[in-house]
């Protein structure tokens, strides 16, 4: 094992280091993260509201560094996606889910498992090979992987996304609209890409039971989602007046702390086995 460098991690802890200071030495310390064994694949339920059942779960990063702490994804995402970083983390974190997914295959065939997927990655060739090996060599269903895909600028450059999104296609993985109506949606898009499923935001739903313009723009998504074909994940479900006013606008799935917070994985699969009854 590397020793620490402890003058980096002391210039990075005084007060008044510069925001760019503290970029650099995260993503410094980012890199070593997959090599130091401080990345771990936490995992949030996604329930089906029409029946109850467990749809699936999605998996999200967690980065424990011994100095700075746990590190939110909020915070390092973003470092790692100008920095490169990305794509190590990109593929640390595809192959870790399916490795799980097929664990919890075992006990939950249908399982859907969603994965968080940087535009950037999107126009990588080796990434497409990467599912199919793994969906190869676990025997894994394609279709149930779903790819969480975050509108930003990239994602609306043009041309070459599409054709990204077809090799997804060709192998059989679903692709979602992460995030809709926060960045730089436009129907027009939404109508070419063809999104498997829509994701509201939950800037949209954690306040919707008193907020109308919020119920409005949910209730809206819904609606254009059922005309395109795509169903609907709503996040950020707290409470069960929220889960209510959402299926009522025809929302198909749910996630949030009203059904559970994200969990490490072993804290995951007890849940879905107490839920499975
Ligand atoms: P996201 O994709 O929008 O993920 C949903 C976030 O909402 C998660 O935050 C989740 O913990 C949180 N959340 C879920 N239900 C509730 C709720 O009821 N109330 C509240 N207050 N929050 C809720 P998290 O895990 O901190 O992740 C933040 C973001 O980091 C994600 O937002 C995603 O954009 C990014 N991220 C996480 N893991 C990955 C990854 O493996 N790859 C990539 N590229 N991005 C990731
Ligand atoms: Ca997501
Ligand atoms: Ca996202
Ligand atoms: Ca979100």
């Amino acid at each position: 094992v590397k020793p620490l460098h402890g003058e980096r991690w002391h210039m990075f802890n005084i007060e008044n280091v510069t925001l760019s200071q503290r970029r650099i030495a995260i993503a410094s310390a980012l890199k070593e993260a997959i090599e130091f064994d401080q990345l771990s694949l936490f995992f949030q339920p996604q329930i089906d509201l029409n029946t109850g059942k467990i749809h699936g779960g999605e998996a999200l990063l967690r980065w424990e560094h011994p100095q700075l702490g746990h590190v939110p994804p909020d915070l390092f995402i973003p470092i790692a996606e100008s920095s490169g970083i990305i794509s190590d983390l990109t593929e640390w974190v595809i192959t870790q889910a399916l490795i799980y997914q097929k664990q919890i295959t075992a006990i939950l065939p249908e399982h859907i498992v969603s994965i968080n997927i940087s535009a950037k990655d999107l126009l990588r060739k080796d990434l497409p090979v990467l599912f199919i090996t793994l969906l190869d060599e676990f025997k894994l269903n394609a279709s149930n992987i779903m790819l969480e895909l975050t509108e930003s600028a990239t994602l609306f450059e043009g041309v070459d996304i599409k054709n990204a999104l077809n090799d997804y296609r060709l192998i059989g993985v679903k692709i979602a609209i992460d995030d809709f109506g926060t960045g730089y949606s436009s129907l027009a898009y939404l109508s070419k890409m063809g999104f498997d499923e829509i994701k509201i935001d939950k800037q949209f739903v954690m306040n919707i039971e008193y907020s109308k313009n919020d119920q409005t723009i949910c209730r809206a998504t819904c609606d254009i989602a059922k005309s395109l074909g795509s169903y609907v994940v709503a996040e950020g479900i707290e409470d069960s007046q929220s889960m209510i006013k959402l299926q009522s606008y025809g929302c198909e799935i749910g996630q949030g702390y009203y059904f559970s917070r994200p969990l490490a994985f072993d804290a995951y699969m007890q849940w879905l086995e107490h839920h499975l009854g």
